[in-house]
């Protein structure tokens, strides 16, 4: 057997995995996933030639392709079975588009012979097989490697990339009932692109594409978060723990937590967040619960020492889920895109609702979590909370108590190197405020950098799609400052990256023509010599220092 990923910042000595992933993802789970976006493209191939012709988007579809791309995300699903059924599904869909297309066609009179000319012929869409053991075979034969060209991969796995991260935060969208056709029909039309023969450039004007089309799919979720939920808004969050047992919950599905709240109301259970989940403290609908008692242990890498020490049941919602330890195989579930092998899958009923009925039984049985913390964390500054306080941001720049922002956003991660972070973070003069989302928050999170005349100096909006109001807040304040860029704005983006999700919103900003950017802690190992040189060129992509030169240097506006 054989595997090759290089799509996450963890990748094997900084350019890919060959063997079993630094992620644990074993060789076979490596190959299902390419054989599962082999298949995605085959459906891309099929639905956009079947939108060309006039067809409409089936939604169902689309949230079925949205969350087999997300079961790709690093440490979202390790299950090879559940692999199997999907890619199974993958290739069942593709034969329902086919004959759809056909009819389609036939509506509008062609010929048997036009049709035939017609359908498209990629090879992706003509292989299908029921076959496992063809399956299989197939699985080594369609990786990342088969692109041949250094330059054209790097492109080309870019942008799945960037798709997988549009169609996490278009999943959860979905899920609570919220659509954009325009986004899926992007996702089907760059399927094709990266499986057709296309120049450089072409690809990167996609890849660009591609990053707008992420401010869409965080615009989508933002809207669908803050109608479902509640609009989000500055809160307390304890990171202590009570006295009653209680259930961990991971990942990014605010359904999810909203369906165990009422489900653990009345029972004895209190319910606490981990790593991203911290974000469900800032919308009023999920906070209103008195038993959501707080957010328990560090980022989604520190999973085995949080899980075991939280002694309760765990459910994870998506990603990031790391290997599990035996000290808490027992009692951690997974739901929605995520799995791992032995561990139970709890599946959504034909409302999309779960029962975590046995969940709540088996956290009664358990002892309470044990204490690992007792600060209090403030959090959940969204675009719309700050757009209120923007008249007195804007004055305090103006009177030059605020001389800089620094976005800080992304993903968390295992490498010791990121205390760089934290250290910036910690050097940073007390006349710059913070700007932060996703897990890159966890090193300095907890720092007590104070306040800016009542302004925090770390500013958290929340989950890392939740950077759309990090993107919000840079816009109001060009329309304050009659900026025609952001880079004509006193801020300065020091972004760490980890996963395919923190691709898909670099590309954001890259669309939005932010230059300058520092990706750290490592630059993609997917960027080939060429690629690398053409972002640096032009966006001056560049990679972290010191902490104590990029402090330093950023506060300069370089
Ligand atoms: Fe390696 Fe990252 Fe791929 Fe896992 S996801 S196999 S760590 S590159």
């Amino acid at each position: 057997m054989h595997m090759f990923c290089y799509q996450c910042q963890e990748t094997g000595e900084g350019k890919g995995c060959t063997h079993t992933g630094e992620c644990g993802k074993s060789e076979e789970v490596a190959n299902l996933q390419d054989l599962l976006i082999y298949a995605l493209k085959g459906i891309g191939v099929l639905n956009d030639a079947l939108f060309n012709a006039g067809g409409t988007i089936d939604r169902k579809i689309g949230m079925f392709v949205c969350n087999a791309l997300f079961m790709t995300v690093t440490n979202t699903n390790f299950d090879p079975d559940r692999l199997h059924s999907v890619i199974a599904r993958a290739l069942a869909i593709k034969r329902e588009i086919r004959a759809r297309y056909t009819d389609r066609l036939t509506g509008q009179g062609d010929s048997s012979a036009t049709r035939n000319n017609t359908l498209p012929e990629d090879e992706q869409v003509v292989w299908d097989s029921t076959d496992p053991a063809e399956i299989v075979k197939k699985a080594y034969q369609v990786g990342v490697l088969s692109t041949t060209n250094e330059d054209t991969r790097s492109l080309r796995e870019m942008i799945t990339y960037a798709l997988k991260g549009m169609s996490a935060y278009t999943y959860h969208a979905n899920l609570l009932g919220y659509f954009d056709d325009a986004i899926l029909a992007f996702i089907y039309r760059a399927l094709t692109a990266v499986s057709r023969e296309h120049t450089l450039g072409e690809l990167v004007t996609l890849a660009l594409e591609a990053g707008k089309v992420t401010i869409d799919a965080m615009a989508l979720l933002d809207t669908a978060n803050n109608e479902t939920f509640g609009q989000s808004a500055v809160s307390h969050v304890s990171l202590g723990v009570r006295k009653n047992p209680g259930v961990l919950i991971s990942g990014h599905d605010l359904k999810d937590i909203e369906d165990l709240l009422m489900q653990t109301e009345g029972t004895g259970v209190d319910v606490y967040t981990h790593s991203e989940m911290i974000a469900a403290h800032y919308y009023p609908k999920l906070k209103r619960f008195a038993h959501l008692a707080g957010n328990y242990g560090n980022a989604w890498w520190n999973q085995d020492e949080d899980f075991g020490t939280f002694n309760g049941p765990i459910i994870v919602t998506s990603n990031c889920i790391t290997p599990v330890h035996p000290s808490y195989a027992g009692r951690i579930f997974t739901t929605g895109p995520a799995a791992f092998p032995g561990v139970r899958h709890i599946q959504r009923d034909e409302n999309e609702r779960i029962d975590f009925g046995g969940v709540i039984a088996l956290a009664k049985r358990l002892p309470p979590p044990r204490q690992l913390d007792d600060q209090i964390f403030t959090g959940g500054f969204g675009w719309r909370q700050l757009a209120e306080a923007a008249p007195k941001i804007i004055d305090l720049v103006r009177a030059g108590k605020i001389r800089r922002f620094i976005v800080i956003a992304g993903c968390d991660g295992r490498d010791r190197s990121r205390i760089y972070y934290r250290e910036v973070a910690e050097r940073l003069p007390v006349d710059s405020i913070i700007l932060t989302a996703g897990c890159a928050k966890y090193p300095f999170m907890k720092l007590n950098l104070g306040d800016i005349d009542g302004i925090p100096r770390i500013i958290d909006a929340g989950q890392c799609n939740d950077c759309y109001s990090l993107v919000k807040i840079a816009m109001l304040l060009m329309e304050a400052f009659a900026a025609k860029s952001i880079n004509d704005l006193p801020i300065s983006f020091d972004i760490a990256w980890y996963d395919q999700k923190a691709v898909a919103v670099l590309l954001s900003l890259l669309h939005l023509g932010v230059a300058g950017i520092r990706l750290g802690p490592t630059l993609p190992g997917f960027l080939s010599p060429i690629v690398r040189t053409m972002l640096v060129e032009k966006f001056a992509l560049r990679p972290i220092g010191t902490s104590e030169a990029d402090a330093h240097a950023m506060m300069a506006g370089n």
